[in-house]
């Protein structure tokens, strides 16, 4: 079968003598064994639960894996990945990840006693040099958060296997409609479930699948002893989103070319990073290893506060972390989601203050670029373009209030 019928296509509810066509949620945390020394299928929750399980096999089938891994957040995922690395040992890790990846690697590896080097992915060569010193790990994001840079995943495969370092890679920006690493030589491949493969902005979860059944037994191991599954109302929250995945991820891709035809075309807009477009340096290796460029770009206009002007004049886009959902989204990274990266850092990989990026939903493509153009205009100080009903400044719509202190994603 393929994905798009798999992903609808499936037994919702393996040995269910009433055959409903819906995943129950199973939303118990113990399960009554059949006899004193006799074990059901499932005892506790924390262990595995049905509802996870017709989850966990829609993911692994999807990701051509053997078996799959549902966590509580994308970085549950990530986190339960760096089990894979002994105390003493060492990551190889790109440079253009996310930012609560860096976050991760920097502020929590070391406390695991685990060391993290960084390498520009997009240059296999480089990759090469750096895995003289003993690595267990590589990990990379293709295409890369938010500069969308590529690695070239099977070049990146085959000199970690030479090296006997696993390559991970993060495919949350694609989805495995667009982009399998599995096929292309990765041994693990992580997700944010919270970005395309929910596609609702309800659900956080995160995803890890693998081929090779020593790596699933170690991954399996760690989930049930460190309780960081997902649970089943977020799981069936995830089963319910899969089933739409491709539609989704096709429609927004749509609608993602014809806002980079849009932006293409701004003085403005001074770089623009897309995948699919032809100028974009990596873009020959991404054709060789991913079906479609997806639906995140991102764009500079070399004025921080022009950025934040256009940012704030937007009416069709949510001012939001994340990416992936149904609705288009916008945000500032060095205000959002790399915040976490440091100043210098973020100075040093080129992730500027003006840079902007998008994350294309499923309206209707006219609406998403008359409103990038209305943006454009008035954050150029110029009158904002005809609109049947003018909406209301933003401002007016988001009344402020004190806040609590809090942690930032
Ligand atoms: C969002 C994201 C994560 C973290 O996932 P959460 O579900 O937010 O914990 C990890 N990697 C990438 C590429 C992401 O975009």
């Amino acid at each position: 079968m393929r994905t798009a019928t798999r992903l609808v296509r499936f037994d919702p509810a393996p040995g269910d003598p009433t055959r409903p066509t819906s995943t129950p949620i199973h939303q118990t945390a113990t399960f009554a064994q059949p006899g004193a020394d006799e074990d059901g299928p499932y005892d506790y929750a924390r262990s595995g639960n049905p509802t996870r399980a017709v989850l966990e096999a829609q993911l692994a089938r999807i990701e051509h894996a053997e078996r799959a891994f549902a966590y509580a957040s994308g970085m549950a995922a990530l986190s339960a990945l760096l089990r894979l690395v002994p105390s003493g040992g060492r990551v190889l890790a790109a440079e253009d990840l996310y930012g609560g990846t860096h976050r991760l690697l920097e502020k929590v590896a070391p406390a695991l006693g685990i060391r993290v080097s960084r390498v520009d992915a997009g240059d296999p060569a480089a990759v090469e040099r750096a895995l003289h010193a003993p690595t267990q790990l590589v990990l990379v994001e293709t295409p890369g958060n938010p500069l969308l840079s590529i690695a070239d995943v099977r070049a990146i495969a085959e000199i970690a296997h030479r090296r006997g370092a696993l390559l991970a890679v993060d495919n949350s920006l694609l989805s495995p409609i667009l982009q399998n690493p599995l096929e292309l030589g990765a041994d693990v491949v992580a997700h944010s479930g919270t970005k395309h493969l929910g596609g609702h902005g309800d659900v956080t979860a995160g995803v890890l699948a693998v081929r090779r059944a020593d790596l699933a037994a170690t991954l399996a191991f760690h989930q049930n002893a460190e309780g960081s599954a997902l649970a089943p109302f977020d799981a069936w929250l995830l089963l319910r989103g899969l089933k739409t995945l491709h539609l989704r991820v096709d429609a927004a891709q749509r609608n993602a070319a014809e806002v980079a035809r849009f932006l293409a075309s701004r003085c403005e807009v001074t770089r623009l990073h897309w995948p699919g477009l032809e100028s974009h340096p990596g873009r020959d290796v991404h054709a060789r290893q991913a079906r479609g460029p997806g639906s995140v770009m991102s764009f500079e206009t070399g004025c921080a506060e022009t950025s934040r002007r256009i940012v704030d004049a937007l009416r069709c886009f949510t001012i939001a972390v994340s990416f992936g959902n149904v609705a288009s989204s916008v945000s500032l990274p060095c205000r959002g989601s790399h915040r976490a990266v440091s100043a210098a850092a973020r100075a040093e990989r080129g992730l500027g203050d003006d840079l902007v990026r998008l994350s294309i939903g499923v309206e209707d493509p006219r609406d998403l670029v008359a409103d990038l153009a209305a943006a454009f205009d008035a954050a150029a100080g110029g009158a904002v373009t005809s609109s049947a009903s003018p909406p209301a400044p933003r401002a007016a719509r988001r009344p402020r209030r004190p806040s609590p202190p809090r942690a930032r994603s």
